[in-house]
């Protein structure tokens, strides 16, 4: 079987480059000419950006735009850039502040969130005619439910669209009942459904199907001390993959290699690496680390054009003995979640990565208290840590230990309470929630 699902991701860099300049220039034609929102940014420059090279001189978008935009020219802002009686799909993404935003897509640009999809999912080791238990959230437009639905039917797999609202033990035995061979689903809905496996169906998650868990909607799928929890408990291979609804679902993912995730978007988005702080472009190369900034290439409804989406990624190879051409990355999160705790820098998945290194004494699941106002602290971080019922260390050890290793590891000081088991959230059907912020901002 051939080692991708589209010939464009083995085929040399430069090829891909070439197709994207001449892309670039096609699309800008396009959203200067229907978008209303570009002709009033970008009309004056347009034809002053002639190559890729030239794309830094051109204004960001970000999700504040598109809010505005929206709330301006409803229903779908004045960004859309065809006739309403073109749009066949209206997703909703989930800002993690104020209103969703609408994500609006034509005909010709589901097929290409199909096949960037289709790639993840194959790059993830799903196979035609493979059965897919599909545990994310179905509800809200979320682009997680039916986009991956389309994505994975697009591949050729079987989709068993349960999704995360159909609950633990409704999915635990479809799974039980059914035999898919693979499962797509938030690390977190992976975690609990594998640890709950015994309860509701008298057998461990390894004794059932699953071989194959494709992992993303929050990060981390490609943080070993995760992975590794995930795979023992299933018995599977797990493998990570990232996106966002601005521009379909997903179109970065891990391969056999699970070093990181390619970039699958060949031919659709153009995607760039800055500096969160200076904005100034910089190089894809191996150990830099910086923000995405996308280029829709070949979007009709809602086009986008230098959109920051938040994520802060280090690239981590660009080269794959897969085969693949495209670089790899592995992501950090949001920049809205990051922390500052003392000048220090920290993601939430990062402090979640030292508490999972504590299973079977901690459960894994834990809280970080924000009690300061923004992302900035200069007091030691407050988190709360949930300890397994089963385990034999004291709550003082294990508190001690888990600070100790955020010291060492990540340099951040912290006061690690511990609670009993069970007494910390789950997240079921939704994204789990590392932080909980006690005061308004
Ligand atoms: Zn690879």
């Amino acid at each position: 079987m051939s080692p991708t699902f589209d010939s464009l991701e083995t085929q040399p860099w430069s090829d891909i480059t070439a197709l994207h300049e001449s892309l670039l220039q096609r699309q800008l034609d396009y959203v200067v000419d229907r978008s209303e929102f570009y002709q009033r940014r970008l009309g004056k420059q347009r034809s002053q950006i002639t190559s890729l090279a030239d794309l830094g001189a051109l204004p960001f978008t970000t999700k504040e735009d598109l809010r505005e935009s929206l709330i301006a020219h409803p229903p779908l802002g004045f960004h859309l850039a065809v006739d309403e009686a073109e749009v066949v799909q209206i997703q909703s993404s989930s800002g993690t502040t104020g209103m969703p935003t609408y994500v609006a897509a034509s005909t010709e640009d589901l097929a290409v969130w199909n096949s960037m999809g289709a790639r993840v999912f194959y790059a993830n080791g799903f196979r035609p005619g493979d059965w897919v238990m599909h545990g994310y959230a179905m509800g809200k437009g979320f682009v997680g439910g039916l986009v991956n639905v389309q994505h994975l039917q697009h591949l050729g797999c079987c989709v068993i669209p349960l999704g995360a609202e159909a609950g633990t033990e409704r999915l635990l035995r479809a799974i039980d009942h059914l035999k898919p061979v693979a499962l797509c689903a938030t690390p977190s809905m992976v975690a609990y459904l594998g640890a709950a496996a015994p309860d509701v169906l008298g057998k461990q998650a390894s004794e059932l199907s699953v071989r194959k868990i494709s992992v993303g909607g929050e990060p981390g799928g490609g943080v070993p001390a995760i992975r590794e929890s995930m795979e023992s408990l299933w018995g599977a291979d797990v493998r990570d993959m990232m996106g966002g609804a601005d521009f379909g679902s997903t179109y970065w993912a891990e391969c056999d290699e699970k070093d990181g995730m390619h970039l699958c978007s060949q031919g659709a988005l153009h995607v760039e690496l800055i500096d969160p702080d200076s904005l100034e472009p910089l190089p894809l190369e191996e150990g830099v680390t910086g923000e995405l900034v996308y280029t829709a290439l070949a979007r009709r409804a809602t086009p986008l054009v230098r959109y920051r989406m938040g994520d802060i990624v280090t690239v981590s190879g660009t080269g794959c003995a897969c085969g693949r051409s495209a670089y790899k990355i592995k992501t950090h999160g949001r920049a809205d979640d990051m922390l500052i705790v003392r000048g220090v820098n920290v993601f939430p998945a990062a402090v979640k990565d030292i508490v999972v290194h504590f299973t079977p004494d901690a459960t894994g699941y834990l809280k970080i208290d924000v009690d300061f106002e923004g992302h900035s602290t200069s007091q030691p971080l407050k988190i709360r840590v949930e300890m397994a019922s089963s385990s034999t260390r004291t709550a003082d050890e294990l508190a001690v230990a888990i600070e100790r290793m955020l010291s060492d590891r990540l340099t951040v000081r912290s006061v690690v309470s511990i609670v009993p088991e069970g007494r910390i959230e789950r997240p079921g059907a939704a994204k789990e929630k590392l932080l909980e912020r006690t005061t308004n901002t």
